[in-house]
């Protein structure tokens, strides 16, 4: 298991953790100066959202090349199952900025149930279909797409993969070796079946990693997500599954803290980061 004491540069950093960098909402940086905070401060890779990046793409992927950090990924396409799902066109778009922006991984979650179906199995099997077709557009634009499946209690409108080991199998079903998986802890820390699942899986299966954790008395499902180290989930344990199955990639962080960590000056979130990381990541 690799030792992050002392080491800085497997850390990424998804700016949805500063309230996205949008002007006027959240921290407000422009991408340039959240890149030279990150920079200063030792991480190794950025994920961007789609609605930070407008029409600069391609100059804030090379402003954050040039400061010696990956664009680790793109969140996200548009939902693929659902009432809100998006179209061919739109997923197409996500694609291309992916490859614009030069990111390694364009993250997918999936949404929610097939409109006129109950349950998850017919949701699964569109989303399958969906990706299918998607997978081959992505591989020749050298993007690579990862499944998160999300914590139950999204099921419903935004994902229908609720398991790693649902995300596992549409990647099988699929068999695209561009589409694999990301893990966020705050969405898997309550699945004590996680280290099984992991075995035997492919070591190139994990595209992504994320970094949280799991409040003892969360008050918003989505928008109070907690710092490393001050909620109940076991994040070493989790990290050395993560790692024994394969992955050596980023630990992203992605903190959605609408009434706590986004209110904070983001020089502090990003101190506060890099020191949780090494003692408790
Ligand atoms: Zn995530």
């Amino acid at each position: 298991m690799r030792n992050f004491q002392n080491d800085t540069k497997a850390l990424a950093l998804n700016t949805a953790t500063l309230g996205h960098n949008l002007p006027g909402y959240g921290a407000g940086w422009e991408a340039e100066k959240l890149v030279d905070a990150c920079a200063e401060r030792g991480f190794g890779g950025i994920t961007f959202w789609s609605q930070e990046l407008q029409t600069r793409a391609h100059a804030i992927g090379n402003y954050t090349r040039s400061a010696g950090l990956d664009v680790c990924g793109l969140c996200r396409t548009p939902y693929l199952t659902g009432s809100d799902a998006g179209s061919d066109d739109a997923v197409l778009q996500s694609i291309e900025l992916a490859a614009e922006l030069g990111a390694d991984v364009l993250t997918i979650v999936t949404g929610g149930t097939h409109p006129g179906t109950k349950g998850l199995v017919d949701s699964q099997n569109h989303l399958a279909e969906r990706l299918q077709n998607i997978a081959p557009i992505a591989e020749q634009h050298g993007v690579k797409l990862a499944l998160e499946p999300l914590n139950p209690m999204f099921g419903g409108n935004r994902t229908c993969l609720m398991t790693v080991e649902d995300a596992l199998n549409i990647c099988k079903k699929v068999g695209s070796e561009n589409l694999g998986i990301a893990i966020d802890v705050y969405h898997v820390w309550w699945d004590t079946r996680l280290g099984e699942t992991l075995q035997n899986i492919p070591p190139t299966q994990i595209f992504g990693y994320h970094l949280c954790d799991w409040l003892e008395n969360t008050t918003d499902m989505l928008l109070d997500r907690g710092m490393m180290g001050d909620g109940v989930a076991d994040l070493l344990a989790i990290r050395r599954m993560v790692e024994m199955a394969g992955y050596q990639g980023y630990c992203e962080v992605e903190i959605f803290s609408e009434r706590h960590w986004w209110r904070e000056d983001p020089n502090l979130v990003l101190d506060t980061i890099v020191e949780r990381y090494r003692n408790y990541c």
